[in-house]
């Protein structure tokens, strides 16, 4: 019989999960291990992790001296680099929030952003000194201004109370006692790109962090390795770069970071002289680096693996990479809700002896479920429903490293039975293989079938004349709605008509999918994240008339 007292508690140890301890682990024991960055400053600077260790301890020396408390938040406006993994660390290891800001944002954002988060310090980075300057005076909670550089390269236009980075940490010492805390307690934020509404605050936690850190090194997720090169292009301020700065701690990898030149060649040539194995990264940076590739003929020395992410990966700059260049393409899907990472796609061995072609429609979906994400796709009227890869829904997620509650929000995002609906429309396999087929709020609603913007999208850029695509939905009369196909043309080829888009169409997704009308742009906006606007462009094209049929 049960008893009914309570249950038998194992008798292992309870250690908090904690983030010092991914630094503390990699400097201790692949502590000549490099950490190489491109500098704002511009030339390639050579550290390790064990001085980045080090030198996270005179930083968070230095926090706490002037009077940084558990549960601050401390900002940076910063590109990739080793001294924004010194203030990850430092920052989070002494109980305190590292709020990494977007800097491509535009003034008003970052205004409404960091005074949201009531950042008390805030890092910037040499580039953005006057952007900083700008807009300071309205910044209502920042006392002190640090930037990320020595003091011979103070910029010219700087708020008042800047100090250099080096200055501030210069005298500190390179020992520091890291508490040791509740493995629940906040140890970074970073804001929804807000494409519906305000942006919102999403509050990592040690323990959301370090799980998804652990999670992010198995074999079927990024499976990162001692003998790995790692370059997360995705930047700091985009969900903690995926999490990368954790996760190749833990298999001891060496890190690239990209600093603030993001185009093909200048990867490319960073790349090659690191001998950078793995890559991640969102498509658009990747269509430079393969452009550069191709007119060099060749891939960087080592590039083995990319990671595509943020936005679809089509079939088209997966065979670009895989076919043309040999480099292999993992697909992968996430939010910053996520931390971020929910699927990656890797191949189960019994897809293995099919023909690329046949493995194609599995290689372009999202990914796999990764343990410790839990999945659900759910109808209109909220039932489930089935795992058959073919009924698509809104996805909702759960799990130890997803948002429970926005920052200062009154209530928790979830359902009531305690799930998250990622917004995204997507189906799922009895396998784990996600797909999603659109956002909500862009699928496009045609006689009572939804039209895939993203499947048009992707079939679209197939075509050799279209570099890039985006569909919105257009009011119908009678359909509701209709398709109108926007794109950019690809250098040196001949523009096809609407017609002959459809018949190159055709042959891919069903015919009402089929667009009715199509406008050629220089070029499509981009987010902040690097995500086209499909928000803008429906403004801009609002009262559009499609033409007669
Ligand atoms: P963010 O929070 O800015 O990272 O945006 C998350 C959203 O980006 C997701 O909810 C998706 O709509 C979209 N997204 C991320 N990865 C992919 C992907 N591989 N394919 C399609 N959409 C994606």
């Amino acid at each position: 019989m049960a008893s009914m007292g309570d249950p038998m508690q194992g008798l292992m140890m309870d250690m908090p999960l904690l983030i010092t301890s991914l630094i503390q682990f990699a400097a201790q024991y692949h502590g000549d291990t490099e950490i190489v960055s491109r500098s704002v400053e511009g030339p390639v600077r050579r550290t390790t992790y064990r001085q980045v260790f080090a030198r996270a301890q005179k930083l968070a020396n230095a926090l706490t001296a002037y009077g940084i408390q558990s549960g601050d938040r401390v900002a940076t406006l910063a590109w990739n680099t080793d001294l924004h993994l010194e203030l990850y660390y430092a920052v989070s290891g002494i109980e305190a929030v590292c709020h990494t800001v977007n800097l491509r944002l535009s003034d008003e954002e970052l205004i409404y952003i960091i005074n949201h988060a009531e950042d008390r310090i805030l890092f910037f980075d040499l580039d953005l000194a006057e952007t900083v300057d700008r807009i300071a005076s309205k910044l209502t909670t920042v006392e002190r201004y640090v930037v990320m550089t020595g003091p011979d390269h103070m910029p010219a236009r700087i708020p008042d109370n800047t100090v250099a980075y080096e200055t501030l940490i210069g005298e500190e010492s390179e020992r520091f006692a890291w508490p040791t805390f509740n493995e629940n307690t906040a140890a970074s934020m970073c804001y929804t790109s807000g494409t519906t509404g305000k942006p919102k605050g999403v509050l990592y936690s040690h323990r959301s962090t370090v799980l998804h850190a652990m999670a992010s090194c198995y074999a079927s997720t990024l499976d990162l390795r001692t003998h790995d090169v790692v370059l997360p292009v995705v930047p700091m301020f985009h969900v903690n770069a995926w999490g990368v700065p954790y996760s190749a701690p833990i298999a001891g990898a060496p890190l690239v970071m990209p600093g603030p030149k993001l185009d093909g060649e200048n990867l490319f040539n960073l790349m090659d002289a690191e001998g950078v194995s793995i890559a991640l990264g969102v498509p658009t940076v990747w269509m430079g680096l393969l452009d550069h590739m191709d007119a060099v003929g060749r891939k960087p020395n080592g590039f083995d693996r990319v990671i595509i992410g943020g936005a679809a990966a089509s079939e088209t700059i997966i065979d670009r990479f895989e076919l043309d260049h040999g480099v292999k393409v993992h697909h992968a899907w996430g939010m910053t809700e996520m931390s971020p990472i929910g699927v990656v796609n890797t191949l189960k061995p019994k897809f293995s002896d099919m023909s690329r072609k046949e493995q194609m429609p599995i290689k372009v979906k999202q990914g796999r479920i990764v343990y410790g994400v839990d999945m659900r796709i759910v109808d209109d009227a909220g039932s489930v429903i089935p795992n058959d890869g073919q009924s698509s829904g809104r996805l909702h997620v759960r799990g130890p490293w997803i948002v429970d509650t926005y920052f200062k929000a009154d209530e928790s995002a979830l359902t009531e039975d305690g799930w998250f609906d990622t917004g995204d429309i997507a189906t799922l396999d009895a396998d784990g293989y996600m797909h999603i087929t659109d956002r909500a709020k862009d699928i496009i609603k045609s006689g009572g079938e939804w039209i895939s913007s993203v499947g048009l999208e992707n079939a679209a850029i197939a075509h050799p004349a279209i570099k890039l695509a985006a569909v919105i939905g257009i009011p119908h009369p009678k359909w509701q709605e209709r398709p109108l196909l926007i794109c950019v043309a690809e250098e040196g080829e001949e523009l096809p008509s609407l017609a002959q888009v459809k018949t190159f169409l055709s042959d891919q997704v069903p015919k009402l999918w089929l667009p009715d009308a199509l406008e050629w742009v220089d070029e499509l906006p981009l987010g902040a994240t690097g995500k086209i606007l499909k928000a803008d462009l429906r403004s801009s094209y609002a009262g559009y008339t499609l033409p007669e049929k």
